[in-house]
């Protein structure tokens, strides 16, 4: 192959194809390699939990006689399925994201429902830990969008808020409508996230605080679905941090005009 290159060197307009040829190689492996990271990573993550629930029952089975201590070890098994059961759930729903560019059942949807689901599916962690969740504004216009799979992006953001705040503090959840985007806005009060870690935030399994996170009951794949989500929606996501001083994350979509949101596929953003 690169003799051939060599050899098209005089021939500009054939060089040329000849290296995007190269570039597409290039792109096939990283994405092979991709694939063997995730691959790894999941039978790692299913490791633990798979690994655990297999004690438990052990213990569960040699403790039979007391009563007292297999009631405990009934309690950590369940708590270690939830978890096993919510990666797989997570892991699954990455893959499809993944394996599209765009959302299958898309119609206009109003981004404020949306988002106010979302809140409402956190209710309960966010009172557990003594936290409220202010929600103001409002997107002029509707969106393009699968609704539940978006609703769950904003969980994530919000789950994730709710998880790295101090107890007792405020987290504040805005929309609006600015150029054409909505834009949605998830601010907390929590230790924030140092510049280099902004990026990789969004990768798959990469956790900054590992023992926090999984004792908040995190995988790692939250943020990694949000930005899946907000992309195959034509959108993006962006992320302020200050450490010290917390995380404001802001999703902004494309939103439809009035006339688009009669029902129109061809303006499903790609
Ligand atoms: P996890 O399940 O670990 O929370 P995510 O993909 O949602 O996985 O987030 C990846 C990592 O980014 C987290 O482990 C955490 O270190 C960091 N992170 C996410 N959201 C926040 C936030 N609001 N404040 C501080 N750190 C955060």
């Amino acid at each position: 192959q690169g003799s051939l290159i060599l050899q098209l060197r005089v021939a500009p307009i054939a060089e040329e194809y000849i290296l995007i040829l190269a570039d597409d190689r290039t792109e096939a492996t990283r994405t092979e390699e991709m694939r063997n990271d995730f691959v790894a990573n999941v039978s790692h993550e299913l490791k633990t939990p798979v690994g655990a629930i297999s004690l438990l029952s052990e213990a569960i089975d040699e403790a039979a006689a007391d009563e007292e201590a297999v009631r405990r070890f009934a309690k950590r098994m369940q708590k270690e399925t939830v978890r096993l059961s919510a990666l797989v759930q997570d892991i699954i729903e990455l893959s499809r994201l993944q394996g599209t560019d765009v959302v299958d059942h898309a119609e206009p949807a109003d981004i404020n429902e949306l988002v106010n689901d979302a809140v409402e599916a956190n209710r309960l962690a966010a009172e557990e830990r003594n936290i409220t969740v202010v929600v103001g504004g409002a997107a002029e216009n509707p969106v393009y969008a699968d609704g539940p799979m978006l609703t769950t992006a904003f969980r994530n953001l919000i789950d994730n808020a709710i998880r790295y705040s101090p107890e007792g503090s405020q987290i504040g959840v805005g929309i609006r409508s600015r150029d054409g985007l909505a834009q949605v806005t998830v601010t907390d009060r929590g230790p924030g996230i140092a510049a280099e870690d902004q990026e990789r935030v969004f990768e798959r399994f990469y956790r900054i605080d590992d023992a926090r996170s999984r004792n908040t009951g995190g995988n790692g794949l939250g943020l990694s679905i949000v930005k899946h989500v907000v992309a195959n929606h034509g959108g993006e996501v962006d992320l302020w941090s200050q450490p010290g001083q917390g995380s404001t994350f802001t999703v902004k979509l494309p939103e439809l005009d009035a006339a688009d949101s009669e029902d129109s596929p061809e303006v499903l953003p790609r």
